[in-house]
């Protein structure tokens, strides 16, 4: 597919970033090529055409979001790492390699019970953030009609750790 080509026409491979031995996936030529950033948007946009909101994790999620947000004539919504949001918020905390994240929505403003939310990142890798993201959009009552990123990184296992969910990735590696 034209979206699929173009975000691997585009990635750029960063060795031993940001630890030694990871490979790092960097999108940033992809969403600032225009033909790619519109394949890509519009690709996942459309794993959901039936969403009421797109909800992107801070920040290459925002920048997919938005668009994707247009694409749907939907309105976004910001998953932010931890301390930035004003109270009161919905916490999630997660594990990574060395130490626990934690990011965080809006408790109540705006309401998510019942609202049909796609859910965007860029890198699938473990899956802890799409994982946490989850929990907490559930936690408030959200019916999550997608999940979607634009590179998928199978070695590290993250799509088994959202099974019971609708995921969608543009490319797999
Ligand atoms: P996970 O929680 O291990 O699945 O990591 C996913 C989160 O880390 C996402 O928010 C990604 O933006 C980021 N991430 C992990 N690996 C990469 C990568 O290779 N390229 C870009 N972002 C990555």
């Amino acid at each position: 597919r034209a979206a699929a080509a173009a975000v691997t026409a585009h990635t750029r491979w960063v060795d031993d970033f940001p630890s030694p031995g990871v490979r790092f996936a960097d999108l940033t030529p992809v969403f600032a090529h225009g033909p790619a950033y519109s394949a890509v948007v519009a690709a996942l946009a459309s794993a959901a055409t039936d969403a009421e909101l797109v909800a992107g994790i801070d920040a290459r999620g925002f920048l997919l979001g938005g668009g994707m947000a247009r694409e749907l004539g939907v309105g976004v919504l910001a998953v932010r790492k931890a301390g930035k949001l004003p109270p009161p918020v919905q916490k999630c905390e997660y594990s990574l390699e060395y130490g626990t994240a934690a990011i965080e929505i809006p408790d109540e403003s705006p309401s998510l019970r019942g609202r049909r939310v796609l859910v965007v990142d860029d890198v699938l890798a473990t899956g802890g953030t799409l994982r946490a993201t989850l929990e907490l959009l559930e936690r408030v009552g959200a019916d999550i009609v997608g999940v979607t990123v634009v590179t998928e990184l199978e070695a590290l296992g993250g799509r088994a750790r959202l099974e019971s969910y609708p995921l969608t990735s543009l490319v797999r590696l």
